[in-house]
């Protein structure tokens, strides 16, 4: 299947339209045709046929074949009557973790303490964050999530694989209260994340931030602190809350048990650089609470199911107009760094709470996907949609599979049958970094090698640490 027009095709096709309308005078960098568009602009507007123009990272005119009279460009997309939309946000991951999925799936009840720590003690390293996180984004642009908000440690290692492979990312260092991977001392995490967040401060693909772990394992002086520094390095701040429902008990200081959003509110922190994970256990108060703030959630239904941590009230907060996006958690949390089974879940659980079919439509959940997402993480005036002056992160999703047949909507089309196989390409910054399934700037064959090498070091430790993990007692209510 040959989807890019020669230069040569180009000049054709460009001639053809000539003759309706004579001038074909603006030089462009590429043009994308014969795509469904769901631009998930304030209308919806679906554009059948349609024609987006990017000129170096930005989208500068969406509309129908006319287009094509008056531009041309060096580089021709034929989307070949596929889904063209805008790249899918994943609002909350811990990539490099993928080098640890399938592991501690033996029904380990306290999964968080007994296993996930120590096996990131023992064997994260600077080198396992950089493989790991080029395999992770490798994952996502070969599935169509061109942006991902993560927590985890190392940050620079996963800024320079995320590069590589070409994604744009809101990259969290991760704080917490006892020695960590890259921060001997408790919260070292604090001065780690101003050295990145310098570093990258300016940078076109990375927004650097602050990934205060949780209310329960960060103390009040320390969310303080990182909530200055906020302000003053303009730094996103990601934190997970209300993902499990004993978290008031678990602050220290916590008196009067307040819930952990009225507790980020009490200390003074709650405000519009945190997004909060999860948000599982909010309750109507917690809600209005971060509304105020406006403040954002990331919603992750599936890996909540996996884990059997709740169902969120992402209808709720979607009726109220927060700013909601989705998301997988990390790769041992739902063992997919894609948005395409989170899509289906994100709708289904919501029914199924509210034992109502009609909420969370297909088209919402795409929204939620792309314009949610984006405005999760305040990035809404650059990314999300496909409208003229945004960023060009686009997606072509094929329709011609059979489980992509047939397309009578669009949106039930993505949410209930596609899979990430039917991605075909795959632009961010205006810059092609997945096509016809190949990644442009990375040698698989070495990352192969550089994954087995990873497997068969932790393989061994894994095996004795889930024999030690599955007796401890659980701390999930
Ligand atoms: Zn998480």
């Amino acid at each position: 299947m040959k989807r890019t027009l020669s230069l040569l095709a180009a000049g054709i096709l460009l001639t053809g339209c000539s003759a309706l309308a004579p001038q074909t005078n603006y030089n462009a960098s590429m043009i994308i045709t014969n795509g469904q568009i769901l631009t998930i602009n304030d209308h919806k507007k679906v554009i059948n046929d349609g024609v987006i123009v990017i000129q170096d990272d930005t989208i500068i005119a969406v509309g129908d074949e006319s287009l094509l009279s008056r531009y041309q460009a060096p580089k021709v997309i034929d989307a070949e009557d596929g889904i063209v939309m805008p790249g899918m946000i994943n609002t909350h991951n811990h990539l490099p973790m993928i080098a640890f999925r399938g592991l501690g799936e033996e029904g380990i009840s306290n999964r968080l303490f007994a296993y996930f720590f120590p096996l990131e003690k023992e064997k994260l390293s600077r080198e396992l964050i950089y493989e790991a996180t080029k395999l992770g984004a490798v994952d996502l642009a070969q599935s169509g999530v061109t942006t991902y908000a993560d927590m985890y440690y190392h940050m620079d290692d996963m800024a320079r694989a995320t590069k590589e492979v070409g994604l744009r990312a809101v990259l969290g260092e991760t704080v917490i209260k006892f020695p960590v991977v890259d921060a001997p001392e408790p919260y070292g995490g604090i001065e780690y994340a101003k050295d990145f967040i310098a570093e990258y401060q300016n940078d076109p693909l990375i927004t650097p931030a602050f990934a205060p772990h949780a209310v329960y394992t960060v103390s009040k002086e320390k969310l303080q602190e990182i909530n200055q520094l906020s302000q003053q390095l303009a730094a996103p701040v990601l934190i997970h809350v209300g993902e499990f429902g004993n978290e008031a008990e678990r602050i220290e200081g916590n008196t009067e048990q307040l819930s952990p959003v009225a507790w980020l509110k009490e200390i003074g922190v709650l405000d519009s650089r945190m997004v909060l994970a999860h948000g599982i256990h909010l309750s109507q108060d917690d809600i209005d609470l971060i509304k105020a703030a406006d403040a954002s959630v990331a919603y992750n239904p599936m890996a909540n199911a996996k884990g059997a941590t709740g169902i969120a009230p992402a209808w709720d907060m979607y009726q109220q107009d927060i700013r909601l996006g989705l998301g997988t958690d990390g790769p041992m949390s739902s063992n997919q760094v894609d948005l395409w089974r989170t899509l289906s879940y994100a709708a289904n659980m919501q029914r199924l709470k509210h034992e109502d079919r009609t909420i969370m439509i297909p088209e919402q959940v795409i929204e939620l996907a792309t314009i949610g997402g984006a405005r999760a993480l305040h990035m809404e005036d650059e990314i999300g949609s496909i409208e003229v002056g945004k960023k060009a992160d686009i997606i072509i999703v094929e329709t011609q599979s059979p489980n992509m047949m047939p397309n009578y909507n669009p949106y039930a089309t993505l949410v209930y049958q596609a899979n990430p196989s039917n991605v075909a390409i795959t632009i961010v910054n205006g810059d092609i970094v997945m096509e016809n399934r190949q990644i442009q700037n990375i040698d698989m064959t070495e990352m192969q090698k550089s994954v087995k090498v990873i497997e068969d070091d932790i393989a061994a430790f894994a095996k004795e640490l889930s024999k030690k993990a599955i007796k401890s007692p659980s701390l999930m209510k």
